[in-house]
């Protein structure tokens, strides 16, 4: 039998990391898949992807700029997909579209599992309000932090994401929305989930948020470190950047498709020794 077909789809797309990721995933479990890149048209998302299912595919992963439209193409959701409102994992089973999103599990257990940070009782801090920061609220309250504040440059769509978060989960604890300029306190976990980094900015928050007890997240990865986490180790911070959740978001589609848990530290490492070369 030809081994099962999966893609990651998106535009641009030849820089994508995913096929290398599953590639050595599917070799170290043993399981016969085929991984390659799809490069969808800006306007052709759904006919590329209804086309590979059609050619018998069996999964995808979905990346810029295509993940509202992933959502909006689910015929079933899982939670944390519908928590995030947009989707990188798609799963596809006799006429079933089903839409996940592996994002936030991915950065909680990069946080959690490999740089040995406990989330629970800790105060976070999110910088962000798009699909980064909206992927990763489910997963992160599920962690039960002692608080979360939410902080974005356009402070209404904080509000907003706080909002809809309440709404649809109304048994978690509550997100504190506001701007940057209301952060002054020190946070345990301070988490950048904008992409102000790829401009090289900062978002302008006081560095008296961090200190030696702060652990400091980038969700950037591709540099050997970024503005944010330079200046959050001027303040004392423990910082990480973003390669290990890319690599633990892989790992939990790779579960949802094959129901086998990759290891993912040789991955990691082989990832982190071609960033230093
Ligand atoms: P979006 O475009 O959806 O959101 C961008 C966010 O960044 C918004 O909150 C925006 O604020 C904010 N922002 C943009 N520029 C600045 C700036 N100069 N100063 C302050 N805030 C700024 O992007 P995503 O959420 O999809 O991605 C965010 C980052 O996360 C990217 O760097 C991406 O590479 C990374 N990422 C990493 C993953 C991984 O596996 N490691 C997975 C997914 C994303 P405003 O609302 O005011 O415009």
């Amino acid at each position: 039998t030809p081994p099962d077909c999966y893609v990651v789809i998106g535009n641009p797309i030849a820089h994508s990391k995913s096929p290398t990721i599953h590639a050595r995933f599917a070799t170290e479990t043993a399981q016969d898949i085929d991984y390659q890149h799809l490069l969808a048209p800006l306007g052709g998302f759904e006919v590329a992807v209804q086309t590979f299912i059609k050619q018998g595919g069996k999964g995808a992963n979905v990346t810029v700029p295509f993940k509202l439209l992933a959502y909006a193409l689910a015929t079933s959701l899982t939670a944390r997909a519908q928590a995030a409102g947009a989707v990188n994992t798609l799963a596809f089973n006799n006429g079933e579209i089903l839409g996940d999103n592996t994002d936030g599990v991915g950065l909680v257990a990069d946080i959690v599992s490999n740089a040995n940070v406990t989330i629970a009782g800790k105060r976070i801090l999110l910088l962000g309000a798009g699909g980064a920061a909206r992927g990763a609220l489910l997963p992160l309250l599920q962690a039960k932090p002692f608080q979360l504040v939410l902080a974005n440059r356009t402070v209404s769509k904080a509000q907003e994401l706080a909002q809809q978060f309440a709404q649809k989960f109304p048994d978690e604890q509550h997100i504190v929305a506001c701007g940057f300029e209301d952060i002054h306190d020190q946070f345990d976990l301070i988490i950048n989930a904008t992409s102000a980094s790829l401009q090289a900015e900062v978002p302008p928050i006081a560095h008296t948020a961090f200190g030696a007890q702060t652990f400091a997240y980038d969700m950037m990865y591709g540099q050997q470190s970024t503005v944010f986490m330079q200046f959050a180790s001027a303040h004392g911070a423990s910082v990480r950047d973003g390669l290990g959740m890319l690599v633990e978001q892989a790992a939990e589609s790779f579960f949802l498709w094959r129901a086998v848990r990759p290891q993912t530290s040789g991955v990691y490492a082989a990832l982190r020794a071609q960033l230093s070369t």
